[in-house]
């Protein structure tokens, strides 16, 4: 049987309940856009010639083996790239997939040009038991509301308007929408990049139904790490995570991946633990007390992040040649 590239089983706020979950990350045909400054998934990727079908069942096949679906509600979806894109993930597969999961709250997640209405009602079709009003979300790495930030700093390839249609077409295939935020691309002081997330945070509430934010981390082998290991980023300081946190107006979930790491978002190295902590915590229960308690940790970094936040200065490009 083919490996998955990793499955693990955990735990999922939803709808005010806590609730085990799957995650599966699938090795696929590879993302088709393939672009991304700070991503380092799309070069997870069978090469071509390779029979993607039969390679792709037989991970569904290890994921069944080796995780009892019964003690699992929610099923998290990922790739390199698109669920729904389908050189990258054949027909067969997806609809194997709505076979095994049928019953399940599932999380694809996909590139906004691949979400096609009757694909996803086809698909809601086949898991929805009647168990949860919306059975299928589609997440979409929408990084920021800022088209100039998505392009520039990401190269994502997409635009706001086009995710708004993906929203569109969600909905009219009877899915939900999962945002993932990006909290400081590169290029981008401290303080622009809280910013940036504060009014996309906005921007989404009450258009994408769950919101994550995702503090970026140095991937290894992405163009992003080259900026890193040359000085020219830092990844945001914890502080800065609290903030965008607190003031967003919805609930927003945040598993701050490599939290108080070097790669990863990070303080003085003294009150991270304690930080970090408090945001998987918050993570599970929504309490925003949490959140307040942390941001009131005394640590001498804090005057250094404001410091940062009112003396950091962009760079700026030439506008000619
Ligand atoms: S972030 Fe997503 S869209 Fe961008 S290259 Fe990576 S997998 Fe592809
Ligand atoms: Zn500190």
């Amino acid at each position: 049987m083919e490996r998955p590239l990793a499955c693990w089983k955990g735990e999922e706020r939803y709808e005010g309940e806590v609730l085990p979950s799957l995650t599966i990350i699938l090795k696929t045909g590879g993302c088709r856009h393939n672009r991304c400054r700070m991503c380092s998934y799309r070069h997870e990727r069978y090469s071509s010639g390779v029979a993607l079908e039969k390679l792709l069942l037989s991970q569904l096949e290890w994921v069944v083996h080796h995780h009892p679906l019964s003690e699992v509600a929610i099923v998290k979806l990922y790739t390199s790239g698109s669920f729904f894109d389908p050189d990258e993930v054949p027909a067969a597969v997806v609809e194997e997939a709505a076979r095994l999961f049928s019953g399940k709250l599932v999380i694809a997640e996909t590139r906004p040009e691949f979400v096609d209405p009757a694909r996803i009602e086809a698909f809601i079709a086949e898991i929805d038991s009647g168990e949860y009003p919306t059975p299928l979300y589609v997440a979409i790495g929408l990084e920021t509301s800022n088209d100039r930030i998505r392009e520039k700093s990401i190269d994502k390839g997409f635009s706001w308007l086009d995710f708004r249609h993906a929203v569109e077409c969600a909905r009219k295939g009877g899915a939900g929408v999962k945002a993932y935020l990006l909290h400081k691309p590169p290029f981008l002081t401290e303080k622009e990049a809280l910013l940036d997330m504060e009014q996309s945070i906005r921007d989404c509430a009450g258009l994408a139904d769950i919101l994550s934010m995702n503090p970026c981390t140095v991937q290894r082998y992405t163009e992003l790490e080259y900026y890193w290991k040359r000085g020219a980023y830092r990844p945001p300081y914890l502080w800065s995570v609290l903030a965008a946190l607190l003031s967003a107006p919805v609930p927003v979930h945040c598993d701050p991946v490599g939290g108080g790491r070097a790669r990863g978002p990070h303080n003085c190295g003294r009150c991270d633990y304690g930080i970090v902590s408090a945001l998987r915590e918050y993570n599970l229960t929504e309490d925003s007390q949490l959140l307040v308690e942390a941001f009131a940790t005394e640590c001498a970094c804090r005057e250094e992040w404001e410091s940062v936040l009112s003396l950091e200065k962009p760079f700026c490009m030439p506008l000619t040649r």
